[in-house]
């Protein structure tokens, strides 16, 4: 099935930040948008945590609502901007008086409590740099990535800490301190109490001058393809945090946002608290974990405007919701104050946009970036027709391109040069001009990877996609993950995508199985819809199914049930260990596997 593009001709209920995109991007700038943020007061530099807190403490936006955090239990905790830059003030002078300075590594592994914001921005207002882990990560990871970053201060809670830094504490000789949120500090050798710290600080700081060059944020990737790197970013990235989140979220300055994404992974940090709170929005925070009861409430109770999130959380709504009905859950909550809904971390199914549309009333944007872009880079914009299973078009300043590639998937290179693809429908690696704010400055002690990742002055994603002729992005596959099949590159996307318009398919994950004949076969692994049987006349309709929608050469040949898909702890599918799993081969680094007994979906 052709998707039929969403029109945005209907009068929106709120003008749109981009207004007219061919004019905005040939207007644009960097440094204008520079501008736009205050800087630290006497020209002394620029620093995340004065743009995102202290700025507002001087306007009326002081009594604003900055965090409403939603616990567990439902019991509501709000701090305004000026509650928020007082307890940042004092975690600051908390790390300074412990002899903790500028570029000193301050990790958190914690749950979406009050306490994780106040520490990002405190460590951030401190100059220090700030490294957040996803809580759910077992003893190993979290080891290996306080190695990795040369932590020198943990903030965890008493029961996070001994379950999993305790046993490993004696091997970690540069960790100085560890900081306990909430109880339990007493009991726990070599731990203090963040509570008795902070109540001894003073609250009154003044931040250091910080050079938007200084390093603010170390984030690891997802380990989708590989081991997780650890991205470097900047101060200065809140330029283009800004900027994105007022183009392609359309956050304005009255509006309650929700990003479900974790703090741990770079969406749940970059906007879940950098960007909006630049913004001066209302932002909730879920302590809880995905039930689509809970997430239905808070986004009715909560009255949230702006929502972003992922496509494996919108594909577990659609579980319990179909686009064929009936609506009755979604329909009992009262979801009026919602206005747009953005998703990003995976390819996004069209079926999911068009859901969005029929069941929630609204379609779903998709927006493309990654741990090394800092921020969104291609989007779908509030004012702008949506292409169902398109990316959207790239951010007014990002310089997006397609790069011919070779036999591997990857960009080619000729006598040392990579080829710019002009033509539309070109198919190639995505790359980018460097020169945006947020781009990484490097893999942390990676000079290698961090090299080759850039080639002629372009940066090379490691993603394929497909630009039309109207300049509307398509995403492929990741180079890794594509199928070489009888002579064709196979995107295993497109082939989800297709299978995901069966009803009885709730997900699926796609890859190439070695075959002598044809190089490679396409096998999809299917997680059934519920009242769906894992029978072979199933399998026979999907595989039916399949060769019409995609054609013989594309269809998988083979189709396995499994309800459990490996997928990363920021829920994405992993088609590289469905592939290991497949061929008996080694798994890799499963660091970052989810535990599916404990999936919570509040990531991306
Ligand atoms: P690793 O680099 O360790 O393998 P990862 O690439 O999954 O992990 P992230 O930086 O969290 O780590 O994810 C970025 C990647 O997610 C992108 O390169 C792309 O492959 C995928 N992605 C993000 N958004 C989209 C999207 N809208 N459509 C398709 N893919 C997306
Ligand atoms: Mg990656």
């Amino acid at each position: 099935m052709r998707w039929e593009t969403i029109r945005k001709d209907t009068v929106l209920r709120v003008a749109p930040n981009l207004g007219d995109y061919d004019k905005e991007c040939a207007e644009f700038s960097w440094s204008k948008a520079r501008a736009r943020l205050q800087g630290l007061p006497g020209g002394q530099g620029l620093n995340i945590a004065h743009e995102a807190v202290d700025r507002h403490t001087a306007s009326a936006r002081a009594k604003a609502v900055a965090l409403r955090c939603v616990a567990r239990d439902d019991s509501v905790d709000c701090l305004t901007y000026g509650d928020l830059a007082r307890a940042t003030s004092r975690f600051a002078n908390v790390l300074r008086t412990l002899g903790i300075g500028r570029g000193d590594r301050v990790v958190t592994l914690l749950g979406r409590c009050p306490e994780l914001y106040t520490v990002v921005l405190g460590a951030l207002k401190n100059t220090s740099v700030l490294c957040p882990l996803f809580s759910a990560f077992g003893p190993d990871p979290v080891a290996q990535r306080l190695r990795l970053s040369d932590a020198q201060v943990l903030v965890t809670t008493s029961e996070l800490y001994r379950r999993k830094v305790a046993g490993q504490r004696e091997a970690l000789p540069g960790l100085r301190h560890v900081l306990i949120v909430g109880e339990g500090a007493d009991e726990l050798p070599g731990t203090l109490s963040l509570t008795a710290l902070m109540t001894d600080a003073s609250d009154a700081f003044t931040i250091p001058p910080t050079s938007p060059r200084d390093m603010a944020l170390l984030h690891f990737t997802s380990g989708t393809t590989g081991s997780p790197k650890g991205a470097v970013h900047v101060h200065e990235a809140a330029v283009a945090h800004y900027m994105t989140a007022l183009y392609a979220l359309d956050l304005h300055q009255d509006d309650v946002f929700w990003c479900t994404a974790d703090p741990g992974w770079v969406t749940g940090m970059s906007y879940g608290i950098v960007a909006p709170l630049i913004h001066g929005v209302t932002v909730v925070v879920d302590a809880g974990d995905y039930d689509a009861c809970r997430w239905y409430r808070i986004l009715a109770e909560q009255r949230v405007n702006v929502w972003y999130t992922a496509p494996t959380a919108l594909r577990m709504l659609m579980r319990t919701t179909p686009r064929t009905g009936p609506y009755d859950l979604p329909r009992s909550f009262d979801l009026s104050a919602l206005r747009f809904i953005a998703s990003v971390g995976e390819p996004l199914n069209p079926e999911a946009v068009v859901w969005g549309r029929d069941v929630l009333g609204l379609p779903v944007h998709d927006n493309w970036w990654q741990t090394e872009t800092g921020a969104i880079m291609i989007a779908n914009f509030a004012s702008c027709d949506i292409r169902p299973g398109s990316m959207g078009r790239p951010l007014p300043g990002v310089e997006a391109a397609v790069l011919r590639r070779g036999p591997d998937g990857r960009a080619e290179f000729t006598d040392g040069h990579v080829t710019v693809l002009e033509e539309p429908g070109a198919e190639g690696e995505l790359a980018l001009r460097p020169g945006w704010p947020s781009m990484f400055r490097g893999y942390l002690n990676d000079e290698q990877r961090t090299a080759a990742a850039f080639a002629d002055d372009w940066y090379l994603t490691g993603d394929l996609v497909r630009r039309d002729a109207d300049g509307w992005y398509w995403f492929v596959g990741r180079a890794d993950d594509v199928i070489k099949s009888t002579g064709h590159l196979i995107g295993p996307f497109e082939v989800e995508s297709a299978l995901m318009e069966h009803p009885a398919v709730a997900e699926a994950g796609v890859i190439g199985r070695p075959d002598p004949v044809a190089g490679n076969i396409v096998k999809a692994f299917v997680a059934l819809r519920p009242g769906f049987d894992a029978t072979t006349a199933t399998r026979r309709d999907l595989l039916a199914f399949a060769r019409r929608r995609l054609g013989p050469a594309v269809a998988p040949r083979e189709i396995a049930f499994d309800q459990h898909l490996p997928h990363t702890r920021s829920g994405k599918v992993m088609r590289r260990l469905l592939r290991a799993r497949e061929l008996g081969l080694p798994q890799g680094d499963i660091s970052t596997l989810e535990d599916s007994s404990e999936r919570t979906e509040q990531s991306a």
